[in-house]
């Protein structure tokens, strides 16, 4: 079911499988006509979430763009799926993967050889299934206006070369992708392009952020109070990564 988190921002919670299947978050105040999506799921998971944008009241036209905190299979699995739905949506990507995506390159996809093997024994995955325009690309730093709600584009490497959170300031809310969870869970650090020490550079950046609302891509949300949280998660994770 879809729930509203704020005025302007709306959760689809993800349904797991034998993979996870990440969250989708909704941005835009109603009454703007710009939505933006932000990451998709695992394969044939889209339909539902656009079923449940529309039961909203969301008008799948007012769908401008989909952001994808990064481009893992189990946020960008269903995208080409959700983008025959809304083919007028752009897509925008962090420009480090952004380079993998569009010359069809999925090792950063797929992550390693075994989540490879697992996927494509239980899907067919034509040749180039991930080879997706990107409109434009993201560098981190960027305050985009996404409708009626500021966000700031924070690159985050480390579970990934591309990985993004988005943060509005006025709600400290922090949409954290798989970089950190709820109750001191981190993203994976052992796939393709992932780097423990950028990672722990990432969360520190996250601590000072004095996140509030924190909207991860798995697992439970935090509606409130976060801060502590994130800071704790910091402490116990740095000297492992570090190490
Ligand atoms: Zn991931
Ligand atoms: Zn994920």
């Amino acid at each position: 079911m879809i729930e509203r988190v704020i005025d302007g921002v709306r959760w689809i919670p993800g349904k797991d499988r034998f993979l996870p299947d990440s969250h989708m978050y909704v941005i835009g105040k109603d009454g703007s006509e710009d939505f933006s999506l932000v990451d998709c799921g695992l394969m044939e998971m889209g339909s539902y979430k656009l079923d449940e944008v529309e039961s909203a009241g969301i008008a799948l036209k007012h769908v401008k763009r989909i952001i994808m905190t990064h481009t893992h299979i189990d946020h960008v699995g269903c995208l080409p799926e959700i983008l025959q739905a809304i083919p007028h949506a752009e897509v925008w990507v962090h420009k480090d993967e952004a380079v993998y995506l569009e010359r069809g390159d999925d090792r950063i996809v797929f992550g390693n050889q075994m989540f490879e093997s697992v996927i494509r024994s239980q899907y067919e995955v034509p040749k180039d299934l991930f080879a997706i325009k990107v409109h434009r690309k993201l560098e981190g730093g960027e305050l985009l206006s996404l409708g009626g709600l500021p966000f700031k584009v924070i690159h985050l490497p480390g579970h990934s070369i591309g990985s993004i959170g988005l943060f509005n300031e006025e709600h400290r809310l922090f949409m954290s992708g798989d970089t950190l969870y709820a109750d001191g869970a981190i993203g994976r650090y052992d796939l393709v392009s992932a780097d423990p020490i950028q990672l722990k550079q990432s969360l520190e950046i996250v601590a000072g952020l004095n996140v509030d609302i924190l909207l991860p891509c798995h697992n439970r949300i935090v509606r409130s109070g976060a801060a502590i949280m994130v800071k704790n998660t910091v402490l116990q994770w740095g000297p492992l990564l570090a190490s």
